[in-house]
C-alpha cells in the first residue's frame, strides 16, 4: 500500500533526520580522537549531512512557494497541494487539484505527467 502522506511534509520530515544523522556522525567521529583522519572524516561527512539537510530546506522553502494552498475539505485546515494529488498535512485527507482525477483512489503514480505507452 502507498504511504499517504504530505509531499512537504515528507520531505521536511526527511531535512530533519539529516540533520540528527549529520549530529550523530560528528557525534561518532570524537570516538576517534586518537586517529586524527578517521575523525576528522566522520566530522566531513557528518558536516555535510547537516549542510546538505539546509539545502533541502531551502528547497521545501521554493517548492512550498509553488504548492497551491487549499482549504482541506475534511478537517477546514488550509494545506499546501504539491503536484496533481497530495495528502493534507494535518489529516492525510487526499486532495487532487485535477477533476477528472476526482473521486478515484488515491495514487501517487498520478503525479508522473504521462503514464506509459
Ligand atoms: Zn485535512
Amino acid at each position: 500500500m502507498i504511504r499517504n502522506s504530505n509531499k512537504i511534509n515528507k520531505i521536511r520530515t526527511f531535512a530533519l533526520s539529516l540533520v540528527f544523522i549529520g549530529i550523530i556522525i560528528m557525534y561518532a567521529g570524537l570516538y576517534f580522537r586518537t586517529h586524527f583522519i578517521i575523525m576528522s572524516l566522520f566530522m566531513i561527512i557528518g558536516f555535510l549531512a547537516t549542510l546538505a539537510s539546509a539545502g533541502v530546506y531551502l528547497w521545501i522553502g521554493m517548492i512550498s512557494m509553488k504548492a497551491v494552498q487549499v482549504v482541506c475539505p475534511n478537517c477546514n485546515k488550509v494545506t499546501k497541494v504539491l503536484g496533481r494529488v497530495d495528502a493534507c498535512m494535518s489529516c492525510n485527507q487526499p486532495l487532487t487539484l485535477d477533476q477528472s482525477l476526482d473521486g478515484l483512489e488515491f495514487d501517487e503514480k498520478y503525479n508522473k505527467k504521462r503514464a506509459k505507452k
